[in-house]
């Protein structure tokens, strides 16, 4: 029951089913979106599955956005995608590996709609996640930006 002074339930209480169908549109460009952020500690991991140095990875892939480290994309597809996947697989930045759990697409039912369901055919398929899991992956995102963040 809910009313004033009682916090409304998350509405992914129960869990959300997701399944990834590998579709990769994740990986494309969206309209104006096309920020992948590269922590410190990300970039020796995803240089040594790309087989070069750090240095090389820096000075090919990345380049910044307001202060930040991001991935340079040349075309709509993320630089680390193959065609067949992510190349940095399974050292992905924190954003992709917590995909499609970020703390703004939970907001609210209708921003996962907008935000998720609109374009990822894993949304509201397969395995079901737990409020906890899903929790666990918003902290995650969160945290990699200094953010702390509750449901
Ligand atoms: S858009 Fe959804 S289904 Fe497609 S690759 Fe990304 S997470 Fe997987
Ligand atoms: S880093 Fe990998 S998972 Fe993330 S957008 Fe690029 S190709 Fe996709």
């Amino acid at each position: 029951m809910t009313g004033p002074g009682r916090p409304k339930a998350p509405w992914y209480l129960e869990g959300i089913r997701f399944e990834c169908r590998r579709c990769h549109a994740c990986c494309r460009a969206r309209g104006e979106y096309v920020f992948v952020y590269i922590e410190d500690a990300e970039v020796a991991p995803i240089a040594k599955a790309l087989g070069i140095s750090p240095q090389r990875f820096l000075e090919e892939f990345c380049t910044t956005h307001e202060g930040e480290r991001v991935l340079r994309f040349e075309t709509e597809l993320c630089p680390l995608h193959d065609g067949e996947g992510c190349r940095a697989h399974p050292f992905k930045p924190v954003q992709c590996r917590t995909w499609p759990f970020w703390p703004e697409n939970l907001e609210s039912r209708r921003a996962w709609e907008e935000k998720v369901a609109s374009f990822c055919p894993g949304a509201g398929k397969g395995r079901l996640w737990s409020f906890a899991e899903i929790v666990a992956q918003a902290r995650e995102m969160a945290e990699s930006s200094g953010e702390t963040w509750n449901p």
